[in-house]
């Protein structure tokens, strides 16, 4: 019998691995999973002998810790919660906005049993399902009409489709936008059954330009805000203001394509200005959308404001029913906007805000005692210093705009920074973190108030299994 004959013999039956203490460990797993998980542990220790090369530990003991990881990790959630240690604040990977407490409460609370989502409590008749939100909308932005759809793009083929199909849109060419993965205009243009008119330059856009292009075909002028790139030096491009007045002059219709959507003047808050939807709605655009996850700090959706009339048609639109959004997003949503109500309050009540607005002595002051206790509870192995930094805004809102933060670079000689930001994101809950300049940068404008000792945990127990392995 050959080698691999004879440790093939020897390899351990699932029944051995699943009786195996370290998986009964787990017994509240569901039996299916840890069955699954030995036969796939067992396979994988077979699959090792056959191949040949440095004989792969075949121990019972091996072979059931392998399993044990492996149930561990399906039996446990995929999607949770995460620390963003990035400075990315609106990271689309991670989910883009974090919602506010309030926002939180009212989507276990609408998860919790039925809810009232499309049935109107005093007929008891059927409703429209934007009806919880409608007034909010019209109270904070000045808005006759909304309607509420799955994102932004979706949004803007809706519009698109209901206003212009088989007809031109006028779209000039510095605002021929990607905004990542398929959605750029051209291609929404046509999946909307729309002709894409272009006028002007990449930098320079006129008044003529958009007067020059409308023919008896023309449907709809489309003003899409640059949320991701800035075109700078000789530039500009006709404020939605004049494109609505030359589009009602000539009896078409202004779209505004607002994508980050600030429902107010961010200035007054200390930041860099962005075009909000008040201003696009008094500018006198017809429909405005924009995404919810973005400025506006709520879940991901697209919502579309304008007069009764238009946002009617909208309604009727097939599209809207394919894109309609559920009770959860609503709810999300509906607690979000409340917040607006009472604006000074939002930098404490509203978690987008609260980072966007949080300032740089108490971000200086965190940054400076989780480096402290970082370099406390993993002296040895870890340093941590802080350093002046940069977050970014990001999820395609004030484009190129960042605002100062501290930040606490982690280096050690027992990891490559590679692999140490691969351990933290491995971590329960896992922290996701930039590596530049060979270290671990932790982000603490990102990283939540409450999550600052999860850092520190998660690094004490990845120095703890290093220690561990290396005994
Ligand atoms: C972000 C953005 C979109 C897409 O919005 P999603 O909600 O991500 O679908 C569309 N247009 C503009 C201008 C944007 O900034």
């Amino acid at each position: 019998m050959g080698n691999a004959d004879s440790a093939l013999c020897k390899l351990p039956r699932v029944d051995d691995i699943l009786d195996h203490p370290r998986l009964s460990a787990l017994a509240g797993a569901p039996h299916s999973l840890a069955r699954r998980a030995a036969r796939q542990a067992v396979e994988e220790a077979r699959s090792a002998i056959l191949k040949g090369g440095a004989a792969p530990d075949t121990s019972a003991d091996a072979i059931a810790a392998r399993a044990a990881d492996i149930l561990r990790h399906k039996a446990s959630p995929s999607l949770r919660r995460a620390v963003n240690a990035t400075g990315v604040i609106l990271h689309t990977g991670l989910g883009r906005a974090p919602l506010s407490l309030a926002a939180q409460a009212a989507v276990a609370e609408a998860a919790a049993g039925y809810c009232n989502v499309q049935v109107d409590l005093g007929s008891g008749e059927r409703s429209q399902r934007e009806a919880h939100i409608q007034w909010l909308c019209e109270e904070i932005t000045g808005a006759p009409a909304a309607l509420v759809v799955n994102n932004n793009a979706a949004a803007t083929v809706l519009a698109l489709n209901t206003l212009a199909a088989e007809r031109e849109v006028i779209v000039s060419r510095g605002e021929m936008v990607e905004i990542g993965g398929a959605f750029r205009i051209p291609e929404i243009m046509r999946l909307a059954s729309c002709r894409l008119v272009e006028v002007g330059c990449t930098n320079r856009t006129h008044l003529r330009d958009y007067e020059n292009a409308i023919t008896s075909q023309t449907a709809l002028i489309l003003s899409v805000h640059q949320s991701n790139y800035r075109i700078q030096g000789f530039a500009s491009q006709v404020p939605v203001r004049e494109l609505a007045e030359l589009a009602h002059a000539r009896g078409i219709a202004c779209g505004h394509d607002l994508g980050s959507g600030a429902l107010l003047d961010l200035r007054v808050y200390g930041l860099p200005h962005e075009p909000s939807v008040p201003e696009s709605l008094a500018a006198g655009a017809d429909v405005v959308f924009f995404s919810g996850d973005k400025l506006l700090g709520g879940p991901q959706c697209g919502i579309m404001l304008g007069s009764a009339d238009l946002i009617q048609a909208m309604r009727r639109n097939p599209f809207y029913r394919t894109y309609r959004v559920d009770k959860l997003t609503l709810a999300a949503l509906e607690a979000t906007l409340r917040l607006f109500l009472e604006p000074e309050t939002l930098p404490q009540r509203h978690r987008l805000m609260s980072i966007l607005t949080a300032p740089l002595g108490e971000i200086r002051r965190r940054a400076e005692l989780l480096a402290t206790s970082i370099g406390e509870a993993c002296a040895g192995w870890l340093t941590a210093q802080t350093k002046n930094g940069e977050s970014e805004v990001g999820g395609g809102s004030l484009a190129g705009c960042t605002l100062p933060t501290v930040v606490v670079r982690l280096q050690s000689d027992d990891f490559a920074a590679a692999e140490l930001a691969r351990n933290l994101r491995l971590e329960e809950p896992p922290i996701v973190a930039r590596v530049h300049d060979r270290a671990v940068v932790l982000d603490l404008r990102t990283i939540l108030p409450d999550e600052d000792d999860l850092v520190v945990a998660a690094l004490v127990r990845i120095g703890n299994l290093n220690q561990h392995a290396a005994a």
